[in-house]
């Protein structure tokens, strides 16, 4: 029987992920080793309980007593706290979910590789703040990652039996977000509410904010170039509203390969969990006909600041995209608590950036686990200085 984990069970990756595993026959099909959540004790205490988990975790030392007393007479041991997470990542487990939003998620996910577990991996943040970290202890352990970023899924679909070495260039389409239609000059007043109306996806908040700002696309463009190993100017960026195609590779021949679908992101999540192999999944089929058309479109660099942000974490490398992914989450805090406006999360970024210009280095695809989290750290701290003066000149 597999073993299997999921970190980050109790989102919205990892619910699709237990929806997945349910039909599959939940306990009876798979040896659940370890769950973990934030602080929605009871879904995972309930999860905890039909799957028949090993451990539980939650995210809060404080919630530990809560977390035991729902889980008592279970037989399902209960812990709590990030060590307690990433101590989990420890045990055994076939199949990993890293799905915890956010730098939290590396730690847990370097585990997983270093104990050679395959890597399904939602959490694009650990690629972007220690790719060549992650992509060398995968190597030296002989443990696989799996793309479950949609994008990411259809590239690696698209590359199936394919030679990297033929690529030239790899497309990752973009919805747009929610305010793709909105005139330029309004995006400054945007809401919360406004940002979160998400035209195709149904997601985490966080990333579907992310989506309206293109921080997610940055993201992703820096995840490509980490995962696939292609050079930054191999990688393009396309809007299409439709969310249909999920990403394109286009090689050297003139040939481009897309991969299609409903956004649903169930199907890269049980594409990892069944690959190699494919398996039915609960997914709505296209009706070509139906939809009758699909639509593309360059996007706006003055709209999305962030696609340029990337191309300059992407020319420096090195610690860039730590600091990189840690100023986009303190911005995203401070847009959510209303201190910043929305076109103001990208300009924190980049005065962050600027303003560690010398203690980033450059150049360097080497590092330590202890120099990212210090530059996560350093960069945090700048972003919440630079982020509080610009709410206190609203
Ligand atoms: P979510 O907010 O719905 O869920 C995040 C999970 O992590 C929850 O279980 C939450 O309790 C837990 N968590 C949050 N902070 C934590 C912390 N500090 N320590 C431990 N656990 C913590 O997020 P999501 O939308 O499911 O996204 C998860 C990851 O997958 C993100 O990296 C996201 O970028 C990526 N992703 C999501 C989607 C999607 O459709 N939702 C698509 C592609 C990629
Ligand atoms: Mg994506």
């Amino acid at each position: 029987m597999r073993s299997l984990s999921i970190f980050g069970a109790t989102g919205s990756i990892g619910e699709q992920t237990v929806d997945l595993m349910q039909r599959a026959g939940g306990a009876e099909a798979f040896r659940v080793v370890a769950l973990t959540g934030g602080r929605n004790l009871s879904r995972l205490a309930e999860m905890a309980r039909t799957l028949r988990a090993e451990v539980a975790v939650c995210a809060d030392v404080s919630d530990l007593a809560e977390l035991r007393e729902r889980l008592a007479g279970s037989g399902v041991a209960a812990a709590a706290g990030p060590e307690a997470i990433a101590e989990a990542a420890e045990r055994q487990a076939d199949w990993v979910m890293s799905a915890i939003v956010g730098a939290a998620g590396l730690l847990p996910g370097l585990r997983a590789l270093q104990h050679g577990s395959t890597l399904a991996l939602a959490n694009k943040e650990s690629l972007v703040t220690a790719g060549p970290l992650l992509m060398a202890e995968a190597t030296r352990h002989g443990a696989r990652i799996l793309p479950v970023d949609s994008e990411h899924s259809a590239i690696f679909q698209a590359l199936v039996g394919e030679d990297i070495g033929s690529v030239e260039r790899i497309i990752l389409t973009a919805s747009g977000g929610a305010l793709r239609d909105w005139p330029l000059d309004r995006l400054a007043t945007a809401t919360v509410q406004d940002a979160l109306a998400h035209p195709n996806w149904a997601m985490g908040q966080r990333i579907t904010i992310d989506s309206a700002s293109m921080f997610n696309k940055a993201l992703e463009v820096i995840e490509t170039r980490e995962f696939f190993g292609v050079a930054p100017d191999q990688i393009e960026v396309i809007i299409h509203p439709e969310s249909l195609i999920h990403s394109m590779v286009g090689y050297r021949d003139g040939a481009i390969m897309a991969h299609l679908g409903a956004p649903d992101m169930r199907h890269s999540i049980g594409y990892a969990l069944n690959w190699p192999e494919r398996s039915h999944l609960p997914v709505a089929r296209l009706d070509l006909a139906q939809i009758g058309q699909m639509t593309f479109r360059a996007p706006d660099l003055a709209r999305y600041p962030a696609l340029r942000l990337a191309r300059e974490v992407m020319a420096r490398r090195g610690l860039a995209g730590a600091a990189f992914n840690a100023a986009k989450e303190v911005a995203l805090d401070h847009f959510l608590a209303g201190g910043i406006g929305f076109m103001d999360m990208a300009g924190v970024v980049e005065a962050t950036l600027e303003s560690l210009d010398d203690d980033l280095g450059s150049g360097t695809a080497r590092m330590t686990l202890e120099e990212v989290q210090s530059a996560d750290h350093l960069a945090r701290t700048r972003a919440g200085e630079i982020a509080r003066r610009r709410a206190g000149e609203r």
